[in-house]
């Protein structure tokens, strides 16, 4: 018998996630604990009550650590998200928010309809304890109960699940949200169930703007209408947070107009970074560099990666297709980020199309000569660069949108600087 089979027989008995005890039966494995041991001690995990004594411990939120395998913890509910997920082969619809005491808060995902509503005082008797991501996570199944608190609780958390998208982070469930649709298109997609039309496009409001998939078309959520969303989740995409809307999410036409925001946040590059990634940041610093791989490229005509010696990493030897690209390192002091321009964004700080670059190219009988070129015009001057900012193992990028050189007085931007540090 494999792991997987290990995992699949467990699971199928206990109720849970497969994935989720394949991974615990291979860490236990890992360790050097026989399988037949390490599916007993998981037996016992999942199926309630700690390994050493009767029932779990009543504990604070606060309390509650990724070392616990069930609790029992009385809390009020925040939020409520619906969603259908395929859970060993058919669907099956769960329930995920958070609840909160005056400790702190937790995320929670239900397998059952415990018909929990928001703004609840619960107490949840043998909740299990998963790990997500480093913190701990409430799991209510079979084993748990679910029973109405005699009284509520004074938590410091907003009930209800109302934000704005500068305030939405991945992995928030149940989120309510007004904006405005900048941009809608129907895409189709290889679904679960074969293929099926979803809707994608930007979101915006006073505070920002945001990509969001529709996973279940919905009507009203049409290019500039004012719409309200009820029951959306987020997820990330390319390190920025993403709206999702599911067939359980509301969708209503709005009133009143809600007016997008025209303008970007502006941010220091190091607290741009921390975020971890924004759709629609602008940052403003020196270029200091032009990085290799800038000016008049070739693409593989396949898979669009950049072509070096003719060679495409996973295409071979490919004709590659020529475009103009700039990679440029921002700085202002507080970090570096490298902006991408694509090519009509190169072809205003170069001053020229492909054509005009391939002929600069082969007069200067160099490649380089674009490159260098726009390294001559960028390098030294200081930017305001607007778009996209992903972070990841390739590092911190900025996909341009625009790219303009500060025309500001500098002693003015020195006093609006002032300002802003005294608050
Ligand atoms: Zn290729």
């Amino acid at each position: 018998m494999s792991l997987d089979d290990h995992a699949e027989e467990l699971a199928s008995s206990l109720g849970v996630d497969k994935t989720e005890v394949k991974r615990d039966l291979e860490n236990l494995v890992e360790y050097s604990v026989p399988v037949e041991e390490a599916k007993d001690s998981l037996r016992r995990k999942y199926a309630g009550g700690s390994s050493d004594d009767g029932g779990p411990t009543s504990k604070s939120i606060a309390e509650i650590s990724t070392g616990d395998s069930n609790v029992t913890v009385t809390g009020t509910v925040l939020t409520v998200g619906k969603r259908s997920i395929r859970y060993q082969g058919s669907d099956q619809v769960i329930f995920e928010g958070e609840i909160a005491d005056e400790t702190g808060k937790i995320s929670y995902t239900a397998w059952d309809d415990f018909g929990l509503e928001t703004g609840q005082t619960v107490t949840a008797g043998n909740a299990g304890i998963r790990e997500w991501e480093g913190d701990p996570e409430l799991n209510l199944g079979e084993s748990t109960t679910i029973q109405l608190a005699d009284e509520s609780l004074d938590v410091d958390y907003e009930v209800g699940g109302d934000a704005t998208l500068a305030e939405l982070a991945p992995g928030d469930r149940g989120v309510n949200v007004e904006m405005s649709v900048l941009e809608v298109e129907t895409k189709t997609i290889d679904g679960r169930d074969g293929e099926t039309d979803i809707l994608s496009g930007i979101f915006a409001d006073e505070t920002t703007r945001l990509p969001f998939t529709d996973w279940e078309p919905h009507a009203e959520i049409a290019e500039g209408a004012s719409i309200r969303v009820e029951d959306a989740f987020v997820r990330e995409f390319r390190g920025a947070p993403s709206v999702n809307v599911s067939e359980f999410s509301t969708v209503t036409e709005l009133d009143r107009t809600v007016e997008p925001t025209e303008e970007a946040p502006r941010l220091a590059v190091r607290d741009a970074i921390e975020s971890g990634g924004l759709f629609d940041v602008e940052l403003v610093g020196n270029v200091i560099a032009v990085r290799d791989g800038s000016g008049l490229i070739e693409r593989c005509p396949e898979c669009g990666r950049v072509v070096q010696n003719g060679q495409c990493r996973s295409h071979g030897a490919v004709d590659g297709v020529d475009d103009l690209r700039v990679k440029a390192i921002l700085d202002d002091g507080t970090g570096t980020v490298t902006a991408i321009l694509d090519d009509e964004l190169t072809e205003e700080v170069y001053g020229g199309g492909i054509e005009a670059a391939k002929e600069h190219a082969r007069d200067e009988m160099d490649q380089e000569a674009v490159a260098d070129a726009i390294r001559e015009e960028i390098v030294g001057r200081e930017y305001a660069v607007r778009g996209s900012l992903s972070v990841d193992e390739y590092g911190a990028n900025l996909n341009a949108r625009s790219f303009e050189e500060t025309a500001d007085d500098p002693a003015e931007r020195a006093g609006d600087l002032l300002a802003e540090v005294r608050g």
